[in-house]
């Protein structure tokens, strides 16, 4: 599954010493990963040769750069760094001095992981995925919900902490839970199995994917995936089962992925949500084009996402 691929050590028992990051951060083997207003350093993308992560060396620094602890490959520690701070001109230098993964020096470019995450080798987008959740949840949490003051970084940027001594509210990054679930219908006549599939509005042209929603308070996560099927499409499921999940910090969500048999087949609907939805047989998704090629017709969605992870399953009949 891809955005799990993340080999680091975490290694949460350092983030509160500040000593041994300091030390950590000082390392001349250190690497640092760049986020730059949500972009990630990769190497320059072209159609022959996939993109790869590209990280800094352990003494670049910007100002008021927010430094986040990743974690370690091995021995060797992984920071990431904001440097939104950066013009345009300043951050196409930076984009020249990054090296890849065996401490090449390559030439790069900032790129939306959303589009390269697909190309990246598993482990760089991991953890390219990794720093950009982090540095998106420092920048947005800059002030205290409780009282108002600002908040400071803490246990290596795991934590915000609030300046109000008679406060002194710490926060945690938020990952906000998202079902995703491929709902099947075997026809009672012995008919080929069937499974739902959706387009949202905002999608390219042709893409066809499981449906999706937020889990809401006070909800579990079965009764979520019944309620986001019944109100995109108004199909009755039941059988709800777990399948597997996957970090998709987009900001900041988790996906978590479900197998639904349905009770009903007649489709509605929600047009705020699903541009259009049908019931295809394993025959018709074969036909399917993919996610960001230019062909005409419909096409599978994104090959990282849980969505595809799903769909796949149910291709080779392990749904
Ligand atoms: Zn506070």
């Amino acid at each position: 599954m891809f955005y799990t691929l993340d080999t680091l050590d975490r290694a949460d028992h350092i983030r509160k010493d500040e000593d041994a990051l300091e030390i950590l951060r000082q390392r001349s083997d250190a690497r640092i990963v760049p986020v730059w207003n949500n972009l990630s350093l990769v190497t320059k993308v072209d159609s022959k040769h996939p993109p790869q992560a590209l990280y800094l060396d352990s003494d670049y620094s910007v100002p008021n750069g927010q430094h986040v602890f990743l974690g370690l490959d091995g021995d060797i520690p992984f920071f990431a760094v904001d440097v939104s701070v950066l013009n345009d001109e300043e951050s196409a230098t930076l984009s020249s001095v990054g090296k890849d993964r065996s401490g090449t020096a390559r030439s790069g470019e900032f790129a939306d992981l959303r589009q390269v995450g697909p190309a990246l080798p598993g482990q760089d987008g991991s953890v390219l995925a990794y720093a950009r959740g982090l540095i998106f949840w420092n920048s947005n949490t800059g002030f205290c919900t409780r009282c108002g003051y600002s908040k400071v970084s803490s246990n290596g940027g795991h934590a915000r902490k609030c300046t109000n001594t008679e406060c002194n509210y710490l926060a945690f990054p938020r990952t906000d839970p998202a079902v995703i679930m491929l709902v099947t219908y075997s026809p009672p006549d012995g008919g080929e199995q069937l499974c739902l599939l959706g387009r949202s509005p905002a999608w390219p042209e042709g893409v066809f994917s499981t449906l999706a929603g937020f889990v809401e308070s006070g909800e579990n996560l079965e009764a979520a995936v019944q309620r986001e099927v019944l109100e995109e499409v108004s199909v009755h499921t039941k059988d709800v089962r777990y399948v597997a999940s996957q970090p998709w910090p987009f900001p900041r969500s988790i996906m978590l992925g479900f197998e639904a048999i349905a009770t009903t087949t007649d489709i509605r609907c929600d047009p705020d949500e699903i541009a259009d939805a049908q019931w295809f047989t394993r025959e018709q998704l074969k036909g399917f084009g993919n996610w960001g090629d230019d062909s005409e017709g419909n096409k599978l969605p994104r090959p990282d996402s849980i969505a595809r992870f799903l769909i796949d399953r149910w291709m080779v009949g392990a749904a």
